[in-house]
C-alpha cells in the first residue's frame, strides 16, 4: 500500500505487510475497490478545477470543473498534453511556462495567475495554485494543481483601477492619470534629447453661463461631446484628459516643433468649435487654450500643468477661442500677481489702504464742486502701488468687497466730518467708484444706506461711479439696483463712458445723472479732431438726455476752453489739481472760494 501526502496533509493506508490466504486477498481487493470509489467519487465532484501533474509532468488527471471554469472538457487536456498552452493568452504564456519549469523542477509550491481562451473566444481569469505531492518516504509524486476562476474579481479591480483613474462623465483619464502621464513625458525628455511634447491647458469659454442657462444635463452633453471631438481630432499616443469642471489637458507626444503642436490644436479648436445639437437646441462652444512647448524649465508636471493653465489665462484675455504658447514673462507676470493677492490680505488688517481726493470743478468758473476719492495702497516694501494695479486682482478674488466697502465708509465718513466742520463743504459732493463685483452684490444698497446711516452724510452729498460695462452685464438687474439707489437719494455717475459698451435704449433708462468723458477722447480732443468730435457728440447726447458732463483728465488750457465752448459743465484733471491727500483738501477748498485757512485732518477717524 501507498502512503501519499500534499504538501501539508499526510494521507496513508498501511501496506506491504504480507498476507496470506484468499481471505485476506478479497478483503484487500474490497478494501482497494472502495479506495478508489470513493477517490472517483471525491475526484468527479470537486467543485475546484483540480489537475495533478505526474512526476515527469504529464497530466495524470483532470477534474470535470474544468469544463465549468473554461468551457473545454477533460477530454482535451488529456489528448493534448500542452492544451493549457494552446488555449492561454498569447501575453501569459511565459507566466506558464514559468509554472511549468517549476513543476519540473519539483518547486514545493507555487502560484500564478493567467488568462485562458474559452471556445466562444471568451476570456477566463484563472488562479493557479499548485503543490508538489510526496509519499511518507519522500518519494516525490508529481504536483497537484488548483485551476480558480477568479473573472468576476478581476474585473472588478480592474473596473475599481479605471474608475480612479478615469473620470466618470467622459470616460477621460482623470487628473491623476493626466499627471501621471505628463510625468513620464518629462522624464522621457530629460532621458532623450530629441523627445519633445506639448500640453494643452483647454477650458471652454462661458460654460457656466451655458451650465446654468440650458442646465446641466446640457452642460454634461456639451462635455462628453467636446471630450469625443478632442479624442477624435488627437494620435493615437497622445493623451486628452479631463482635470475638472469644464477644464481638459492634452498631452501631445513626440512634437517635432511648436508649428506641429499648433496645427493640431487648432484641428482641435475647430471640432470643439463645430455647433452642437442636442434635442431642439443647436449650441457653440468655443475653448481657451494654453500651450507648454517642451518642459523649459520645469521640473514637476504640476509646474507644467501650471504654466499651460498661466498661458489660456492669456488666451482668455484676448476673448474667446483663442489659443497662446507660454512664455517665461507670463509666469513672471502670474507671480507677481499672485504676490499681489497674497499681500492684498493683509493690507485690510494692517490698515495699509488710504484715500486720495481729486478736485471737479466747474468748467466755466474752476470752482470745486466735488472730489473723486481714489483709494491708494501704501505697501510697505514697493510704497504707494496704483488701483489701477491692485484693483482688477481684488475683483478677482473677491477681497474688492471688503476694500469697496472700506473705501465708502472712509469717503463719507471724511466727507461728512468736512461737512460738519466747514461750511464750504456744503454744496460738495464726494464720487466714489463701484467695482462690477460690489454692484452685483445683492446687500449694495443696504451696504450704502447703512453707510449714510452711520455718518450721517446726506445722500444728495454721495456719486457713486460706475461704468456702463458694469451696467450692460446684466441691464435688468443694474436697472434695479441704479433705481433703489436712487431713491435712497444718491447720485448716480458712469464712469469712463466712451471706453466700454452701452445701448443708448438702456442708457435713457438707467436713473443717472452724470457722464464721465473718458480721459482717452478729452486727452486728445485738441490734437485730434476726431477725439474733439466724440467729446462733443457725448456732450450733445448727455445734455439732450437732461445729463451733466463731467471731463475726465483735462490737462490743458487747450481742452479746458474747448469743453467751456461745448458747454461740458465739469471737468477733473491735473490741469486743475491731481489727486491730494485728504489733509490738503480743505485749503484748496477755501482757496477754491476765496478764503485762506489753514486746517489740519485731525480728528477725522
Ligand atoms: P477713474 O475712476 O476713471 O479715476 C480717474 C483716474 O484718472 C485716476 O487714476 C486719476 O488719478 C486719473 N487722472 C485724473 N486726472 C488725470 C489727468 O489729467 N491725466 C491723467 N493721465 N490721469 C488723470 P487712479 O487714481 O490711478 O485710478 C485709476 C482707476 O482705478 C480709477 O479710474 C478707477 O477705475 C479705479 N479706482 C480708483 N479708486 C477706486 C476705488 O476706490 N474703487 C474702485 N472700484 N475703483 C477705484
Ligand atoms: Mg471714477
Ligand atoms: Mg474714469
Amino acid at each position: 500500500m501507498t502512503s501519499c501526502k500534499a504538501e501539508g496533509e499526510q494521507v496513508s493506508c498501511d501496506s506491504g505487510d504480507a498476507v496470506a490466504g484468499n481471505d485476506v486477498r478479497g478483503s484487500m481487493s474490497r478494501a482497494l475497490y472502495e479506495c478508489q470509489r470513493r477517490f472517483t467519487v471525491l475526484a468527479d465532484h470537486l467543485f475546484n478545477w483540480e489537475v495533478w501533474f505526474g512526476p515527469d509532468g504529464a497530466i495524470e488527471f483532470v477534474s470535470d470543473a474544468c469544463e465549468r471554469v473554461c468551457g473545454y472538457t477533460a477530454d482535451n487536456f488529456y489528448r493534448n498534453p500542452d492544451f493549457f498552452s494552446a488555449i492561454m493568452h498569447e501575453s501569459d504564456l511565459p507566466i506558464w511556462r514559468k509554472l511549468q519549469g517549476m513543476m519540473t523542477g519539483g518547486a514545493r509550491t507555487g502560484e500564478a495567475e493567467f488568462r485562458l481562451r474559452t471556445p466562444d473566444g471568451r476570456e477566463r481569469w484563472i488562479q493557479y495554485i499548485i503543490r508538489r505531492v510526496e509519499c511518507a518516504d519522500g518519494a516525490f509524486y508529481g504536483h497537484r494543481a488548483i485551476c480558480r476562476d477568479i473573472t468576476e474579481r478581476k474585473l472588478m479591480a480592474m473596473q475599481l483601477r479605471h474608475q480612479a483613474w478615469h473620470d466618470p462623465l467622459t470616460d477621460l483619464p482623470n487628473r491623476t492619470l493626466c499627471m501621471d502621464r505628463i510625468g513620464r513625458a518629462l522624464e522621457r525628455s530629460r532621458r532623450k534629447d530629441e523627445h519633445c511634447f506639448a500640453l494643452v491647458f483647454a477650458d471652454l469659454d462661458r460654460f457656466k453661463v451655458i451650465n446654468d442657462s440650458l442646465g446641466p444635463a446640457i452642460g454634461d452633453q456639451i462635455l462628453r461631446d467636446t471630450a469625443i471631438r478632442m479624442v477624435r481630432e488627437v494620435r493615437s499616443m497622445d493623451t486628452v484628459s479631463r482635470i475638472g469642471g469644464d477644464e481638459f489637458a492634452i498631452l501631445l507626444e513626440d512634437i517635432e516643433s511648436e508649428a506641429e503642436a499648433q496645427g493640431i490644436i487648432r484641428r482641435i479648436m475647430d471640432a470643439v468649435e463645430e455647433p452642437i445639437t442636442i434635442g431642439s437646441k443647436i449650441v457653440r462652444v468655443t475653448g481657451s487654450f494654453g500651450v507648454v512647448v517642451g518642459h523649459g524649465s520645469c521640473d514637476t508636471a504640476e509646474e507644467i500643468l501650471r504654466n499651460a493653465n498661466i498661458a489660456m489665462h492669456h488666451a482668455r484675455e484676448e476673448g474667446w477661442g483663442n489659443m497662446v504658447i507660454f512664455n517665461e514673462t507670463m509666469l513672471e507676470r502670474a507671480m507677481h500677481l499672485m504676490h499681489i493677492e497674497m499681500d492684498l490680505y493683509r493690507a485690510m488688517d494692517m490698515e495699509e489702504f488710504y484715500l486720495v481726493y481729486q478736485p471737479i470743478v466747474r468748467i466755466g468758473s474752476k470752482d470745486i464742486t466735488g472730489f473723486e476719492a481714489l483709494v491708494r495702497w501704501n505697501h510697505p516694501d514697493r510704497g504707494t502701488v496704483s488701483p489701477a494695479e491692485f484693483i482688477p486682482v481684488s475683483e478677482g478674488t473677491g477681497q474688492i468687497m471688503n476694500i469697496g466697502k472700506w473705501v465708502l465708509l472712509e469717503a463719507c465718513r471724511t466727507m461728512a466730518f468736512w461737512r460738519e466742520q466747514y461750511v464750504e463743504f456744503a454744496d460738495l459732493i464726494v464720487s466714489v467708484n463701484l467695482s462690477a463685483r460690489q454692484l452685483s452684490q445683492p446687500g449694495m444698497v443696504d451696504q450704502v444706506a447703512d453707510v449714510l446711516r452711520e455718518t450721517g452724510l446726506p445722500a444728495g452729498c454721495l456719486r457713486l461711479e460706475v461704468t456702463e460695462t458694469m451696467l450692460m452685464g446684466n441691464p435688468e438687474f443694474a436697472n434695479m439696483a441704479l433705481s433703489r439707489l436712487k431713491e435712497l437719494g444718491v447720485k448716480l455717475c458712469i464712469d469712463d463712458f466712451g471706453t466700454g459698451y452701452s445701448s443708448l435704449s438702456y442708457l435713457q433708462a438707467f436713473p443717472i445723472d452724470t457722464l464721465k468723458v473718458d480721459q482717452s477722447f478729452v486727452g486728445r480732443m485738441s490734437r485730434e479732431p476726431g477725439n474733439f468730435k466724440i467729446v462733443q457728440a457725448v456732450v450733445a447726447l448727455a445734455h439732450s438726455l437732461g445729463l451733466e458732463v463731467v471731463a475726465e483728465g483735462v490737462e490743458e488750457e487747450e481742452q479746458h476752453i474747448m469743453l467751456s465752448e461745448l458747454r461740458c459743465e465739469s471737468g477733473q484733471g491735473y490741469l486743475f489739481s491731481r489727486p491730494i491727500r485728504g489733509d490738503e483738501v480743505p485749503n484748496l477748498v477755501f482757496q477754491s472760494q476765496g478764503r485762506t485757512v489753514s486746517c489740519s485732518m485731525e480728528g477725522v477717524a
